[in-house]
């Protein structure tokens, strides 16, 4: 069976096609992603208006690359999947508009998916797939949650943020620091050179005995320190700042996300009894955090499984491939009816 999918939730158009194959992993032929980041970087962050309107740019070029990269025709497509939510309501229509007239041209079935049942599933796009069950750290731009996932859509949340996300937490301390939009690799970047341990930044919820996670008192604590950094030196912006102090801002700043996500991740594996860990998101990109997950859960015996690097953050496969493995288990059947709808807010849990 061939999947062709659409991502347009935020700020990447994402298309791409994976073939099912029995009941083994599906395998993706070929993707192709457009980032608008540029277009955005303007304006310090995404405009939704804009972004509705590129993707109505990229979408049919994005398809005709995937087409030709699988060396398939559109006629041999079985079903077309799209990002139904969560996201930006004109980003998610134009997906799914042009998935329903597709495949209603076509006369195959549609199937609205999950953006973050797509993140969730994208490390099976790895070369070392997961078994279930495992635990799951998503952590995205808008989301950080502790998942238990017993299979395909059996999903449990055991702990998630209260206020920002991790992605946020970086993205919003990277601009304090005068970092483009979005900074998060900027700032991880940064912090490759600096001492994490310069300056001793809040790690809330760190000991509050449950899963859940808050990391907007950090962008607050950022800001201080920082304008105490700049007040001694006697400079007019943090940029001004002698690179090694900028470095080590950063780096603490990455320490202080870093250690609450790996610290209630081993918490989530303690208390479920299970062995395998299962990172997702933009944020699993970070290669501090791949450090230290990999160091703690080697001590425990836990395997640890992520995405491919280029696919932590959005893209099309992860969407292709989670259509195809909810068909895979006969969990949700793709439908012929063509008025679609999109869920701008839509809890993964409630899958
Ligand atoms: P959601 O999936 O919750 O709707 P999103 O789609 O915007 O949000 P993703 O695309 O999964 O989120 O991830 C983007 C986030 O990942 C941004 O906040 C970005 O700064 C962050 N990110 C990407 N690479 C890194 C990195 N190396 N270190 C830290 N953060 C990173
Ligand atoms: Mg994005
Ligand atoms: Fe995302």
């Amino acid at each position: 069976m061939l999947v062709l999918g659409f991502e347009s939730s935020c700020d990447e158009t994402g298309v791409a096609m994976v073939e099912t194959q029995g009941t083994g992993v599906p395998v993706l032929l070929s993707h192709a992603l457009y980032s608008q980041i540029e277009m955005h970087q303007a304006f310090g962050g995404v405009v939704p208006e804009l972004a509705s309107r590129d993707h109505i740019r990229r979408v049919l070029p994005l398809t005709q690359e995937v087409l030709a990269g699988a060396g398939k025709s559109l006629q041999e497509v079985d079903v077309v999947a799209f990002t139904r939510g969560p996201g930006l309501a004109g980003a998610l229509l134009v997906g799914a508009g042009v998935a329903c007239a597709m495949a209603a041209a076509l006369g195959k079935p549609v199937l609205g998916v999950h953006h973050l049942e797509g993140h969730l599933l994208s490390p099976f796009l790895s070369a070392d797939p997961p078994e279930f069950p495992f635990v799951a750290l998503l952590v995205s731009g808008g989301h950080t949650q502790l998942m238990r996932v017993d299979g395909v859509g059996r999903y449990e949340l055991l702990g998630e943020t209260i206020d920002d996300a991790a992605g946020e937490a970086f993205d919003k301390s990277a601009k304090l620091m005068g970092l483009a939009y979005p900074g998060g690799p900027l700032l991880a970047r940064m912090a490759e050179k600096g001492n994490p341990k310069a300056y001793a930044l809040p790690r809330p919820l760190l000991h509050s005995g449950n899963l859940d996670f808050s990391f907007a008192g950090l962008k607050t604590a950022v800001l201080v320190q920082s304008q105490k950094m700049v007040a001694a030196a006697g400079v007019p912006t943090f940029e001004a700042l002698p690179e090694q102090a900028r470095w080590d801002l950063a780096a603490s700043t990455q320490a202080a996300i870093v250690d609450v996500l790996v610290k209630k991740s081993l918490t989530a594996l303690k208390n479920s009894g299970l062995s395998r860990l299962v990172v997702a998101g933009g944020v699993g990109a970070n290669r501090e955090l791949r450090a230290q997950l990999n160091a703690e859960c080697a001590k425990r015996k836990v395997r640890v499984h992520y995405p491919e690097m280029h696919l932590c953050t959005d893209n099309g496969a992860m969407i292709a491939m989670a259509a195809a493995m909810r068909l895979q288990s006969g969990l949700q059947q793709a439908t012929q009816s063509y008025a679609f709808d999109v869920k701008p807010r839509w809890p993964l849990h409630s899958l």
